[in-house]
């Protein structure tokens, strides 16, 4: 008989509420009926930018016997990577810092995988994007998790401070941030690495900063992206292209070691002998050959700030409670029914799919993809607007019972 191994009994534990959406709501089995309205993932529901397309088109026949032969951190795609970090963020990464990932999800396992030993704690923010407790488990760490304030989703440094103890190796922050939307100010990164700073002198040995900068590309309102990796030393920088192309489907991203990183010297093979342990985590050859090309490229995102904002505001007038996102592409309501799940299947009763804020530890939420398309939005709002007026009259109904 087949026995789970206690790892992955962990993992699906960790990730149980995302298994029961994928795999038992109403979403997962009607989402790809024609007329739904589909806020529930990231996923795109228009075709992908021409530009991508041509890019894929243009480097697919082969320029040499090599072309689709065993693919590290191809030394161009290093280069091109460095050159528009540099251009970006004015800081001088070197292309032998750049480490080529299959995605955001390599990047993260990849860095952790190079840090982190058996038992060591790795701390995480809440509310978190999904995955990152079932990671830390995969490479044998263990989870600590800290809240965000709730009052300003930044933040909470002596929350941070509190929960590091010796066995700490590396804290994972996501800025902008999903689900919440928010950009941690400077201030607070300041912050963030004065604590870092002094908890690992005390430990004599580093506490690393994964930085997720998944969104780094898709903040609104013409706002500053404060990097974690720009104020504490000690920083992985890991990015996916997925967001800013939304082709999450074809997968490459980087980790990237900012040039003032101690140690990196060491960090470069423990990475590269991580990634081939991860299952050989490098993007395939074809996404490397087009790299130049959709590196320039991005999704519209003036024109996702203004569904950003029409959607805000139909809601607010809705009587949603619902809070402007500075970067990424989500919104996340308060549900007018306590139990979000049941809002949930509400909304699906009515073809619209949107998620659970329970998977991302915010009961009592929903959140909402901003990359469904225009025409989505506009059929889904009145249906909102039908099920808060539900909601009420039942309230109502039960109130005077
Ligand atoms: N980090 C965050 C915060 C994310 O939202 C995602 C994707 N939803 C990832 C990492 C993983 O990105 P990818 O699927 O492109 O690997």
């Amino acid at each position: 008989m087949f026995t789970q191994t206690r790892r992955i009994q962990a993992i699906l534990e960790a990730t149980a509420p995302v298994f029961r959406f994928m795999t038992e709501s109403t979403w997962s089995r009607r989402r790809s009926e024609p007329g739904v309205c589909d806020f529930a993932l990231g996923n795109p529901h228009e075709l992908a930018l021409p530009g991508f397309v041509q890019a894929l088109q243009r480097w697919t026949p082969p320029q040499d016997k090599d072309w689709y032969a065993y693919k590290m951190s191809e030394p161009e795609s290093q280069s091109v990577v460095a050159a528009g970090l540099r251009e970006r963020r004015g800081v001088a990464f070197e292309p032998q810092d750049i480490f080529m990932t299959n995605g955001g999800f390599a990047a993260i396992a990849v860095a952790l995988g190079a840090v982190v030993d058996a038992g060591d704690e790795v701390i995480f923010i809440s509310p978190p994007w999904f995955f990152y407790e079932a990671l830390i488990v995969s490479i044998g760490g263990h989870p600590v998790r800290v809240p965000v304030n709730r009052e300003t989703n930044d933040l909470d440094l002596p929350a941070i401070a509190a929960a590091i103890s010796p066995r700490t190796r590396a804290i994972i922050i996501n800025s902008p941030n999903n689900p919440t939307g928010r950009i941690y100010p400077a201030s607070t990164l300041e912050g963030l690495a004065d604590v870092l700073l002094t908890a690992s002198k005390q430990q004599g040995r580093p506490i690393f900063l994964l930085s997720d900068e998944a969104y780094s590309r898709i903040v609104y309102d013409g706002r500053a992206f404060p990097s974690p990796t720009a104020y504490y030393p000690s920083s992985f920088l890991l990015y996916t292209y997925g967001k800013t192309l939304l082709t999450p489907g074809q997968r490459i991203g980087y980790i990237a070691l900012p040039p003032e990183m101690p140690g990196r010297e060491e960090i470069r093979p423990a990475l590269t002998a991580s990634q081939m342990c991860t299952g050989f985590a490098f993007p395939n050859a074809l996404l490397q050959h087009a790299l130049p090309d959709l590196e320039k490229l991005s999704i519209d995102i003036p024109h996702l700030q203004a569904r950003r904002d029409r959607m805000v505001s139909a809601l607010r007038d809705m009587g949603f409670d619902v809070h402007v996102p500075e970067g990424t592409f989500y919104l996340l309501p308060r549900s007018p029914i306590a139990d979000d799940w049941s809002f949930v299947e509400l909304m699906a009763r009515q073809d619209v799919f949107v998620l659970p804020g329970s998977l991302v530890e915010m009961p009592g939420t929903f959140r909402l993809s901003l990359t469904a398309s225009d025409e989505m939005v506009e059929r889904a709002l009145p249906r909102f607007e039908h099920a808060v007026r539900q909601v009420r009259s039942s309230q109502t109904a039960s109130a005077a019972a």
